[in-house]
Order: C-alpha cells, then structure tokens, then sequence
C-alpha cells in the first residue's frame, strides 16, 4: 500500500505578496533534507505539500524522522493514497487502518472535500466510510466527541488520502527566509538553545567559538562541533569559526584590574565576533545570553558588552528561566553534551568578585591598558574555518 506524507504549513501561510518565495524555500528545505534518506517526489498543491516515495528504497519512517525537524511544518500526516472513488477509498481505509482499528473501541470520520467536482458532500463521505468500518470492525462505536481514533479522508485534486495521526511539526519559519546571523557558541547549555530558536525563526546560521589553548583542551572545542551537528538537523550544515583567543586573555589578566575581567573580554569577543560576522555577510549575532543568570549578563553588563557594536544581538533567551532553557535542550538533544565538563574560555580568569553592575567609563579606562587593535587584527588572521 502507497504511504505518502502530508504536510501542512506554519506561520508561511500568514504570509501575503511574499508568500510564494517562503513556499519556494521550505520545499528547497524538505527536499535537501530527504535526499539523503531516499528518493521522494515533493510538491506542493492547495496550501499542503506532498512527499511520496518514488521507488522501494526511500524509508518513509526516516522520512517522517525528517519531517519533523524542518522549520515552517505546522503539522504533518502519514496517509495511504486512494482512487478518488468511494469503493477503493472504503477498502483503503479498511486495510491501511486495520491494527489500529482491531485494538480501538471508539472512532470517528472527518472529511475535507478540496476537490469540488467529488459528487459527495463532506457529511455524506464521513457517513459512509463510518458505516463500512462499522461493518467490517464489529467491537468498534462511533464516538464524536472523543474518540480513540480520528480517521481523516480528504479528497484533492492528485487523489484521495486517508490518514489517522497528525503529527506536530517543528513551526517557526522555512531556514533561509530570515537572513544570515553568527550565534557565539560555547559548549554551554544556553547558546546551542540560541541558535536553534533563531534558526526556528527562519535564520541561516554561521557560529563562531573563541577558544584558549592550552587553558581549553581540544576536547572542549570537540563537543562544540558536537553541539553544532545537533543543532544542524534542524537548521542545516552550520560554518564554524575558531578564534585562538589566548593571547588576548593573557593580555587582559596580566594588564587590566581583576574585577574586569570578564566584562572586557566579553566586549572583546563581540567585537571580533561582529568583525568577522560582517566578513561572512552575516546581518547580526546571536547569544545565549539571560537577564540576570551571571554577572556578565545583568542590564549594566549587557549594556557594557553592547556599546562597542554596530550590529543587532540577537538574546532570544534572555527572558527565559534556566529550566525552560534546559527543557529545549533536552527537547534538541544537545543537554547531554553540554553539561560534559570541559572548560569555556569564559572560565579560566574568571574575577572571584566580578562587577555586577558595570560603569562604562571605568570599564572603558581600564580597557585602554592595553592595545588591543593589533592583537585583535592577529587573532582574526588565524582563524580556522569548519563546515559542520
Ligand atoms: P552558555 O551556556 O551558552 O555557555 P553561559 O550561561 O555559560 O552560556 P556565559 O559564559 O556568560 O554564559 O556566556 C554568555 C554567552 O556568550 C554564551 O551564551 C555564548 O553566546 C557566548 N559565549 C560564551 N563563551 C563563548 C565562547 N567560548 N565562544 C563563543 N561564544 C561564547
Ligand atoms: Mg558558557
């Protein structure tokens, strides 16, 4: 029996005069990312796209797989394909429905008629596809208000289909239709959950890790690329950039005042974060950053690290608790690795006493002890570039 997919779209279908090119990039999206599980045939037809298996070897399990973590997917089906007549429909339904119909006690039929030229009406389908699985599944009643089982026939221009479970998509917007952004990725638990939110929201991702030899291992920068592989089933393949970022900390904990430790490099790393962000044509940067969380994150400090860019931060975590991060994270199955214990740049030197509230002026004099503009220029100079 044929098994198709049925998809139906999100937040695209809210989209007026551009609607048309999100469409174009979602199905670009799907049939980029079900090449490598099988031969598929995808199209799209009255606002529902259809993905069918075009030969034997093209799994529709791993297709499903898929499916569901392709951004702008409100929600999908699996469903049988029938002749668009009511004896084969009823046999289909029949068949394709059989195990779950013997184990179920109630159902119902809903009934989407997009083809009008069908000679039956919606009420008149339900009706007759109910009676025939009444006759032929005799334990089973009919219960419109909850059933155990929804059957869905719906009967389109290419067919009729019959489904019974709706799947929820991943939503948000199509990756592609919002630009390009560089997320700063540390192998923490927040910033992997960053990326994906601004990848949900149709951006293009490129991500960038500052790393400190020898105070950071290479097993530390090997559970970003980690990181980055799960968040590239949602948001596809993701360029990283490595900045060797040692020289510059050694500067800031021998030459500037302890409390300011961090507040500089933070300022630091958004600059080169930003220099090669525009060298990338990236339009903003992304971090993982929450109100309030550390010291480097309360309104002061943000407003610190902020001053030096030109470039819209994009801190789609920053009204969230630390347990609704966690959950997503779990949720994109990158919680695991993030909490492996490798150090992050951001913890070696770390004050014992951070400014919880920093004055730009102090922060900008103590600052200027150092020149950073050529260790800046070198740092970029030596960056390592990955396709992950
Ligand atoms: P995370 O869990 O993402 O590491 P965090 O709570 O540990 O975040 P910080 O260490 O203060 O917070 O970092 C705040 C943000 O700065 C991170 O979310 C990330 O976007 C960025 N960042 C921190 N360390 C690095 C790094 N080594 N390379 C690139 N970006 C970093
Ligand atoms: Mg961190």
């Amino acid at each position: 029996m044929k098994e198709v997919l049925l998809i139906k779209l999100g937040e695209v279908v809210l989209k007026g005069l551009n609607r048309r090119g999100f469409e174009d990039v979602l199905l670009k999206n799907i049939r980029m990312s079900l090449k490598k599980v099988g031969n598929f045939s995808v199209s799209i037809s009255q606002s529902t796209i259809y993905v069918l298996p075009v030969d034997d070897k093209s799994d529709i399990d791993n297709a499903v797989e898929k499916i569901s973590k392709i951004f702008g997917i409100a929600a999908f089906s699996r469903a049988c394909a029938a002749q668009k007549n009511m004896d084969d429909i009823k046999l289909k339904a029949q068949e394709y429905l059989k195990d779950k119909l013997e184990f179920a006690k109630t159902f119902k039929v809903e009934s989407k008629r997009a083809d009008k030229r069908f000679p039956m009406k919606s009420p008149e389908i339900s009706a007759e596809i109910g009676g025939h699985i009444l006759e032929k599944f005799p334990n089973i009643k009919v219960d419109v208000h909850n059933p155990d089982v929804t059957i869905m026939v719906e009967i389109r221009e290419s067919g009729a289909y019959i489904s019974a479970d709706v799947f929820a998509g991943a939503g948000g917007l199509p990756v592609g239709t919002a630009d390009k952004a560089m997320v700063l990725i540390s192998g923490g638990i927040d910033s992997p959950v960053a990326a994906w939110m601004m990848a949900k929201r149709g951006v293009q991702l490129k991500a960038i890790h500052f790393a400190s030899p020898p105070y950071t291992s290479p097993r530390a920068e090997q559970k970003v690329h980690e990181l980055l592989e799960r968040v590239s089933l949602y948001s596809g393949s993701i360029e990283l950039i490595t900045v060797p970022f040692t020289e510059i900390q050694e500067n800031i904990k021998n030459k500037c005042p302890e409390e300011f430790f961090t507040i500089i490099m933070r300022r630091i790393m958004m600059q080169i974060a930003q220099r090669i962000a525009l060298d990338y044509n990236c339009k903003a940067l992304i971090t993982g950053e929450s109100l309030g969380q550390v010291a480097s994150q309360t309104m002061h400090a943000i407003a610190c690290t902020q001053e030096p860019l030109t470039m819209p931060v994009f801190r789609p975590l920053i009204g969230m608790d630390k347990d609704e991060i966690v959950s997503i994270s779990r949720k994109i199955n990158t919680f695991e690795i993030s909490i492996q214990p490798y150090e992050d740049c951001c913890t070696v030197f770390t004050p014992k006493h951070p400014k919880t509230k920093p004055i730009l002026k102090y922060v900008k004099q103590a600052e200027s002890t150092v020149d950073f503009k050529p260790l800046i220029d070198e740092c970029i100079k030596n960056i390592k570039v990955l396709n992950i």
